[in-house]
């Protein structure tokens, strides 16, 4: 009973009850975030580097609630704990997809890259789901990659590993995202459904100089390579990490150092620029 009590106290405690008017009040702006319109998707270019230049644009979540900015770092972990983040990711797909199928009639070569939680993946729909939509914004399948953490691998279900394989046999690409945060990764890496892996900006901000000696950075790409998988390293933001990293011969390379992510149009414009130059 004393226990009781003491739990009972803890409940009711001011703070914690202002942490979770907080939450809920946060939920339920988030619920209403789709309906709304609050959500948008901005791009990041992915730089190929054989073929130096853009090629391909990860698509990132943004929460605009009325004026005020909610970083993805906040809202998705939200979205991921109460459902909700299945609304918030199709809406992500169908507004990358229109914004890709605008692009491609100016460049059939671009492809995009769609950030899939591992809630997504349980519904046993959404690979159809993400065909059919593409089908309906005249997206080929083989335009497409997800990108997902290994987390989602980690009490991996054959439903999940389903989704993905049909997602594969349609034509679409997975990469492994935050490679190497997870703990059992290069081990693993060969029994995953995944065709390219995305190394951890984590690791990409190790190189300072580009003089250091990085034998993770190369281990990682040599081994990634050796398993017939393709690499973009994330977060490049000096000319010395893209170099080291090309020397590394990474296939791809995303960062500040390119572009901010932007609102497709901008993109557009800051594109077009640069081809001019
Ligand atoms: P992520 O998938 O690893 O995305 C890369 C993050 O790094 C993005 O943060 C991007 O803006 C940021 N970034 C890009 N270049 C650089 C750089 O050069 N330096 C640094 N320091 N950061 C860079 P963002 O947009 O805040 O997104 C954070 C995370 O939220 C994403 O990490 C992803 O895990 C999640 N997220 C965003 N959109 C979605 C979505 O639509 N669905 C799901 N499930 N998750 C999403
Ligand atoms: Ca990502
Ligand atoms: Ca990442
Ligand atoms: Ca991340």
């Amino acid at each position: 009973a004393k226990a009781a009590g003491k739990n009972r106290f803890l409940r009711f405690h001011p703070d914690m009850m202002t942490a979770l008017v907080q939450r809920t009040d946060m939920e339920s702006a988030l619920q209403l975030a789709v309906p709304r319109g609050q959500i948008s998707v901005d791009f990041q270019p992915i730089v190929s580097h054989r073929m130096g230049q853009v090629v391909k644009f990860e698509a990132l979540a943004r929460w605009d609630r009325g004026g005020e900015r909610i970083p993805p770092s906040i809202f998705i972990p939200l979205a991921e704990r109460t459902g909700l983040i299945n609304e918030i990711g199709a809406e992500v797909m169908a507004l990358g997809m229109v914004q890709l199928a605008g692009w491609l009639s100016e460049d059939p070569s671009r492809s995009l890259s769609v950030n899939v939680s591992g809630v997504q993946l349980q519904d046993p729909d959404f690979a159809q789901g993400v065909l059919h939509l593409a089908e309906a914004s005249g997206v080929a399948a083989y335009q497409l990659v997800l990108e997902v953490t290994e987390s989602v691998f980690f009490d991996a279900d054959c439903s999940l590993i389903k989704q993905l394989s049909s997602l594969r046999d349609a034509g679409a690409r997975v990469a492994l995202d935050d490679f190497g945060t997870g703990y059992s990764s290069l081990g693993r890496l060969q029994d995953l459904p995944v065709d390219t892996v995305k190394i951890d900006k984590s690791f990409v901000s190790m190189v300072r100089t580009g003089e250091e000696r990085l034998p993770i950075l190369s281990s990682m790409i040599n081994m990634a390579h050796s398993l017939g998988l393709t690499v973009t390293a994330e977060g490049v933001e000096t000319a010395a990490q893209a170099d080291y990293l090309t020397a590394l011969e990474c296939d791809s390379l995303q960062g500040y150092l390119f572009s901010l992510p932007e609102p497709g149009e901008r993109l557009d414009h800051a594109l077009r620029r640069a081809e001019e130059a």
